[in-house]
């Protein structure tokens, strides 16, 4: 199952794909898939996008 992230909030959630709108922000955010598999990322397995926090 795809892990997404709110851009916006942080807010983490599993699904096929990301919702329109963040349950935590009630806005239509920008979700970043949270389980990065390339190449810029792999090592951490994090995209860099969302950071290392
Ligand atoms: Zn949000």
């Amino acid at each position: 199952m795809p892990s997404w992230k709110c851009s916006k909030c942080g807010y983490t959630l599993e699904a096929q794909t990301p919702p329109e709108v963040c349950p935590a922000c009630k806005l239509r955010c920008e979700f970043i898939d949270n389980s990065c598999y390339t190449p810029d990322c792999v090592d951490k397995g994090i995209d860099p996008r969302i950071g290392s926090k």
